[in-house]
């Protein structure tokens, strides 16, 4: 989907986090703390680190996915069209 594509392009620069590997990390694009949560299916997103209490699991409904809400997607969105 279009979210996939945003993301890529703008945390593409992140390192391949390592498994188990929750220690938060900094959005590359605004500046915002993340942290990467691995899918049911073992794709890793980056999860605003305030929605994030410790789970070992990107949880939908729990954790917000940071391209999301992140103000650099948006406008990236924005600007593709
Ligand atoms: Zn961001």
């Amino acid at each position: 989907m279009n979210n996939e594509t945003t993301y890529k392009s703008i945390f593409g620069t992140f390192t391949r986090p390592v498994e188990n590997d929750n220690k938060p990390k900094t959005c590359k694009a605004c500046g915002k703390a993340i942290v990467f949560l691995p899918t049911s299916k073992g794709k890793y997103i980056p999860v605003n680190l305030e929605s994030y209490g410790g789970e070992s699991e990107f949880y939908p409904g729990v954790h917000v996915a940071h391209f999301s809400d992140c103000p650099q997607a948006k406008e990236f969105r924005k600007v593709k069209k």
